[in-house]
C-alpha cells in the first residue's frame, strides 16, 4: 500500500465514524519521539497524521469519541498542529458515544502475535456476537481486523458516554462468549483509544485491516445497550432506586401534582421552559423542557433519537433526567439546589407534604441545599420507562417489536 492509499483509506474510515466539525485525537504511542497527538477537525489532517505517526515508529490509534470543545482540554490544546508528548484526552473531555467498541482477542499470552488459527477464532467468535446483538435489534457494525484480534465498532447516538451501561453489556457479552478468544470488557470508558486501520500493529508484525463496512451504519439507540447490561447480574442501574446521595430514607409523602409541576416551571421561566404540553405514558406524566436547566442551553444533539431533559412526574415520586454526560448524576433535588442558587427564591407551591420543623431543616438555608437534602428521589426507572420517556418526548417511535424480547 502506497502512502497515498493509506491516507485515502484512513480519510474515507474516518469519514464514516465522525461527523464534520467533530474534534477528533489521533495517537501514536511508542513512537521514536514517545507519545504523539493530533487534536483536529480535518479528518484529512488526521488521516495524514495516523501514516506520518506510523513513519514515525509508533502504534496509532484514535480516540473512539470526539473530544468536548468546550472542555479545558480542548481549550487549551494546540489544535490542527501536531504535539509531542502532551496531554491527552481523558474521559472527562469527551463530548458524547460516537462508537461502541467490542474488542475480541484470541486468549494467548500477552505480547504474542496471534497465530493465523487463532485469528479465525477471532472472526469466528465476532460472527456469533454479531448473530446475538442483531437479533436484539443491534444494528450492523464496521468490522476491522486489529492485527490480531477483531475489533466490532457500533455506531452510537452522539448520546453520553458517561454511564456504565456499556461496561456491564460487554461483561455480559464476556460471559457468553468467552472461550479461545476473550472480549475484552475494559474498553468502555469514554476516552477509550482504538487501533487505527491501515496502519501497523507492531507487535502483530501486520497492518490492521477492514473487514466488512455495512452499507448502512446506522445509530444504535442506547437502551438496547442498557438491555443487555441489565441481563448482567452486577448491574446497578443508574435509573433504579434513588440517588446514593440521597442516603436516609424519604420522608413525607409527594403532594405536587400536574398543576403544580406547570406552576414550578412557570415560576422559574429563566431557567424551565417546557417544549411542549405534558404527555402521559403509563402512571407518569413527563414534562419535556426545551433547554437543560444545568446548562443554561439545549444540550447539543439532544434531538437525536434521545430523550429529552426531563420531569418526570409519578404518583409518589418526581424525576429529573437529563441524558447529557455532564447531567447524567442531576436529580430533582438537585434541580430544586440549582433554582434556589440561581433565583434566591424557593417554589411556592408544596412539592412534599411535610412539618414545617423538618421543611425548614431541609430547605431552610444554603448549607443545607448543599449538602444534600433527604428528597425521595425518582422511583425505579426500567428499559420501559426509558422507551416510554422517549416516545412521550418525541425521541423516538416505540415499534412492537422493540418490547417482544
Ligand atoms: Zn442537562
Amino acid at each position: 500500500m502506497t502512502k497515498a492509499e493509506q491516507i485515502t483509506k484512513i480519510h474515507s474510515f474516518l469519514r464514516r465514524m465522525f461527523v464534520p466539525g467533530d474534534l477528533i485525537e489521533i495517537r501514536g504511542l511508542k513512537s521514536r519521539k514517545g507519545t504523539l497527538r493530533m487534536l483536529t477537525d480535518d479528518l484529512y489532517l488526521a488521516a495524514r497524521s495516523a501514516s506520518a505517526m506510523e513513519k514515525e515508529g509508533a502504534d496509532v490509534y484514535y480516540c473512539l469519541n470526539p473530544v468536548d470543545r468546550e472542555s479545558k482540554y480542548a481549550k487549551t490544546a494546540k489544535i490542527n498542529d501536531g504535539d509531542n508528548n502532551c496531554r491527552t484526552a481523558g474521559n472527562a473531555d469527551t463530548a458524547n458515544r460516537n462508537a461502541y467498541l467490542i474488542d475480541i482477542d484470541p486468549d494467548r499470552p500477552s505480547g504474542e502475535a496471534a497465530t493465523k488459527e487463532q485469528r479465525a477464532a477471532a472472526l469466528s467468535t465476532a460472527q456469533e456476537v454479531h448473530t446475538f446483538l442483531a437479533e436484539r435489534g443491534w444494528p450492523d457494525p464496521i468490522v476491522l481486523d486489529s492485527g490480531n484480534g477483531i475489533h466490532m465498532l457500533y455506531k452510537g447516538n452522539r448520546c453520553s458516554a458517561n454511564d456504565d451501561a456499556l461496561k456491564f453489556a460487554l461483561k455480559r457479552l464476556a460471559t457468553l462468549f468467552n472461550g479461545t478468544c476473550k472480549i475484552d470488557a475494559v474498553v468502555s470508558n469514554p476516552a477509550r483509544i482504538s487501533r487505527m486501520p491501515f496502519c501497523i500493529n507492531k507487535k502483530a508484525g501486520r497492518r490492521a485491516s477492514l473487514v466488512s463496512i455495512p452499507n448502512e451504519f446506522e445509530e444504535m439507540l442506547p437502551y438496547l445497550v442498557l438491555r443487555l447490561a441489565e441481563e448482567e447480574p452486577t448491574y446497578m442501574s443508574p435509573f433504579a432506586g434513588s440517588s446514593s446521595r440521597s442516603s436516609a430514607p424519604a420522608k413525607g409523602s409527594l403532594v405536587i401534582d400536574e398543576e403544580g409541576v406547570l406552576d414550578l416551571i412557570d415560576e422559574f421561566p429563566d431557567q424551565l421552559e417546557l417544549d411542549r404540553d405534558p404527555s402521559y405514558s403509563g402512571d407518569a406524566t413527563y414534562f419535556a423542557l426545551s433547554a437543560c436547566p444545568f446548562k443554561g442551553a439545549p444540550h447539543v444533539g439532544q434531538a437525536v433519537g434521545m430523550g429529552k431533559t426531563t420531569i418526570i412526574l409519578r404518583p409518589n415520586s418526581i424525576g429529573f433526567k437529563c441524558f447529557s454526560g455532564a447531567c447524567a448524576d442531576h436529580t430533582f433535588a438537585d434541580l430544586l439546589r440549582l433554582l434556589y442558587k440561581e433565583t434566591g427564591r424557593r417554589f411556592s407551591g408544596d412539592i412534599w407534604e411535610d412539618d414545617l420543623e423538618v421543611l425548614d431543616k431541609r430547605w431552610g438555608c444554603v448549607e443545607d441545599l448543599t449538602a444534600g437534602a433527604n428528597v425521595p428521589d425518582n422511583s425505579p426507572f426500567t428499559v420501559d420507562d426509558f422507551l416510554a420517556m422517549m416516545a412521550a418526548s418525541g425521541g423516538m417511535t416505540i415499534l412492537s417489536e422493540d418490547k417482544s424480547h
